[in-house]
Order: structure tokens, then C-alpha cells, then sequence
């Protein structure tokens, strides 16, 4: 009880966050995001005063030195973190509003997360992996199976469907981790440096899955990447530097 008291006073204290209104086309929208952290007597101003719109449908890339607030971002629209400043609304839901069961919510059904170390589960086969937000999701075991082998499909992974994830290249395991961030439907996908780990051949063909599942899914996409040549096959490119998005080109 104490504890969710304190949160609630936490939440007040970012006065900001009902004076906006995000377009009725967004997907993701921001204002005036800013993110402190303290770290002892200092404090690191991770984010300071983003602004920016994600319509639905869109890929969108976002590249910037290491150090300028990527991932942060990435964490505040995936409800993974709460703002010292500003909104973030995801489907026109002001995330800081939503309380804790409505956030699991949303990352479990609504956002599918694709992360550079693919983050699988290392005792579960590339099935079991794809399969595992469907059971926190309540699915029943039969449209389960059926949309984990659709999904694994679609990235080409059929065959290798009973193997670990050690048994399995890289590229394979992000394939996996993209079955995986489908499986409960996601509206919106976010993917932080997703071909980190790869080389370059590799990291193309998961763009190009990424690409694939926008064109034809049209899932609304947003990739973190430092590879400017996979930065380059995104709609559009987001430029950060120092917590604060600089530039923009459409491509
Ligand atoms: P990027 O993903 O662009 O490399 P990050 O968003 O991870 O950058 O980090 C932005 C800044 O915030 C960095 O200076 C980083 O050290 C700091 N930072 C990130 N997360 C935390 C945290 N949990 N606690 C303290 N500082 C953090
Ligand atoms: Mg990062």
C-alpha cells in the first residue's frame, strides 16, 4: 500500500504531462521528453526536451553516438522506464498515465521488443521462445502452435523451430527474437540495435525482415542502430546527440 502511494506521488510530480494531445494518425508521439538520472550527487540528463511523432505505418531509424539517449528513449516508449519530464503517448495512451497492469499490458500485447543480445531463453527451443508471450498472454495451447510456426515461418525458420538457441547462428536467434516480438500482435515493434551482434550480410537480411513486416504487416517500426548503412534503409532517419534529436532526414 505504501508503496503505491509513493508512486502515484512520483507521477504528480511531472506537471506536464496533461497539456498535450497527440495527432489522431500517431503511433508514437513525444513532447518535451526529457530523463534524469541520478547517480549520486550528479546528474545525467539523458534525454532533455524530445520532441517527435511516429505515424502509424512508418519505419522509422534512429542513430546517434553511444552516450546520447537512445535506448532511454526506446525505454520510455516501451514503458520500461517513467519521464522526469513531458509525455509519451503510444496508440494515443499517455503511458505515464497507464498504471502498472495497463504498462505490462501494453509491452506484453502491444509492442514487440527486438533487442541487440536477442535476449531468448536459453533452456527453451526457438518454438518454446516464439510460443512464451502467448502463454502470458492467456492464448489457448491451439492458436499458440498455430501462430508460433506462422511466425516462425515468416522469418524463414521453420526447419530449425526444435533447436536451442546455442544451437542456433546469430542471425538465427535475432530471427527467433523477431518471431517472438510478433506473437501477441503488436501494433508497434521497436528494435534496439537489432544487428549489433552481426555482420553486415546478416544484419541486412534481419533489416530486410524488419522492412518485409512493414510493407506487408504494416507494422509501425522504430530501429535503433550506429550502422549508418543500415540506418539508410528505414522511411525516415531520427539524428540524437547529447539527449536531443538534431536532425531529421526523410530517405
Ligand atoms: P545510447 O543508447 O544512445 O547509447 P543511453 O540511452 O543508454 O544511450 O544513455 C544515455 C545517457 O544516460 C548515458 O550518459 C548513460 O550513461 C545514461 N544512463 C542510461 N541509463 C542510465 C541509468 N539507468 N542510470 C544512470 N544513467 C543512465
Ligand atoms: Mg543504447
Amino acid at each position: 500500500m505504501k508503496l503505491k502511494k509513493k508512486k502515484i506521488e512520483d507521477r504528480k510530480v511531472n506537471k506536464d504531462e496533461g497539456k498535450y494531445t497527440p495527432d489522431s494518425d500517431s503511433m508514437i508521439q513525444v513532447f518535451n521528453l526529457s530523463k534524469v538520472y541520478q547517480m549520486g550527487e550528479f546528474e545525467v540528463r539523458a534525454l532533455d526536451g524530445v520532441n517527435m511523432k511516429i505515424s502509424k505505418g512508418e519505419f522509422v531509424s534512429v542513430m546517434g553516438p553511444s552516450g546520447s539517449g537512445k535506448t532511454t528513449l526506446l525505454n520510455m516508449i516501451g514503458a520500461l522506464d517513467n519521464p522526469s519530464n513531458g509525455a509519451v503517448f503510444v496508440n494515443r495512451i499517455n503511458v505515464a498515465h497507464m498504471d502498472d497492469e495497463q504498462q505490462t499490458n501494453l509491452r506484453l500485447r502491444s509492442i514487440g521488443f527486438i533487442f541487440q543480445f536477442y535476449n531468448l531463453v536459453p533452456v527453451l527451443t526457438a518454438y518454446e521462445n516464439v510460443e512464451l508471450p502467448m502463454v502470458f498472454a492467456e492464448e489457448p495451447e491451439e492458436n499458440r502452435r498455430k501462430k508460433a510456426i506462422k511466425f516462425l515461418e515468416l522469418v524463414g525458420l521453420e526447419r530449425q523451430m526444435d533447436h536451442l538457441p546455442a544451437e542456433l547462428s546469430g542471425g538465427e536467434q535475432q530471427r527467433v527474437a523477431i518471431a517472438r516480438s510478433l506473437a501477441n500482435g503488436p501494433s508497434l515493434v521497436i528494435a534496439d540495435e537489432p544487428t549489433g551482434e552481426l555482420d553486415t550480410k546478416m544484419g541486412r537480411e534481419i533489416v530486410n525482415i524488419l522492412q518485409d513486416l512493414n510493407k506487408e504487416l504494416n507494422q509501425t517500426i522504430l530501429m535503433v542502430t550506429h550502422d549508418p548503412a543500415i540506418g539508410k534503409l528505414a522511411e525516415r532517419l531520427l539524428r540524437m546527440r547529447d539527449g536531443k534529436i538534431v536532425d531529421e532526414i526523410k530517405l
